[in-house]
């Protein structure tokens, strides 16, 4: 199965596989462009723990706060009602969310993120390496690239699936446009099929 992205940068697809190395060599010539003040910055790929065909690589300055990152993951793949999350550093808790990446995170280290307790969404992150990048004003995270989003069939025609029942969850409840209409389950059940890891999960419509 394909599962391909975009480069935020340059606008052309790559496969999975392929777009850490395009964007380790794409990202050092759109800087070499740019006549901006340099930061230290870590390149960072985060996936869904379970559905890791859901794929994003962020560009995040060194200095930055954990808090950050946080706010970054929510209102990019996750928000829906404010539940609680928490960062999973050598395999321990970590609750500081006012510590500087550079404190708690080292290049080539993996970690983890869950987004809520209940009905959790569990993330992997990897820090590629340590680079430069633009300083901006105020610290920001810099989409650098996000999987396209993967062909969901519905379970019952094979037409396009525009919806899923989270009583009958992803694993078959996916529904198109006209067998949405025809099924059992109460409407309030039914999510949009959105692009991130928390399709399906609690409220989330993206
Ligand atoms: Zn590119
Ligand atoms: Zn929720
Ligand atoms: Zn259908
Ligand atoms: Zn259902």
């Amino acid at each position: 199965m394909s599962n391909r992205g975009e480069c935020l940068l340059c606008h052309s697809k790559f496969e999975k596989s392929s777009i850490t190395n395009h964007l380790k060599s794409c990202s050092k010539k759109k800087l070499a462009e740019s006549s901006k003040k340099r930061e230290k910055t870590y390149h960072i790929v985060v996936e869904g723990k379970y559905y890791p065909q859901y794929w994003m690589h962020i560009e995040v300055p060194i200095d930055a706060r954990l808090s950050l990152l946080d706010q970054f993951l929510r209102k990019t793949w996750l928000e829906c009602c404010s539940h609680m999350s928490e960062f999973v550093i050598d395999g321990e808790p970590f609750d500081d969310m006012s510590q500087p990446l550079k404190n708690c995170i080292e290049p080539k280290e993996t970690f983890e993120y869950i987004y809520d307790f209940g009905t959790s969404t569990e993330l992997k992150l990897k820090v590629i390496e340590e680079q430069e990048g633009e300083k901006t004003s105020r610290e920001s995270i810099k989409l650098l690239a996000r999987n396209e989003p993967p062909d969901i069939s519905c379970d019952f025609c094979n037409d396009f699936a525009e919806y899923v029942c989270v009583e009958c969850t992803l694993d078959g409840g996916c529904l198109c446009k006209k067998c949405v209409n025809n099924h059992e389950c109460d409407e309030e059940m039914l999510l949009p099929i959105v692009n991130s890891p928390r399709v399906g999960e609690c409220d989330y419509r993206g």
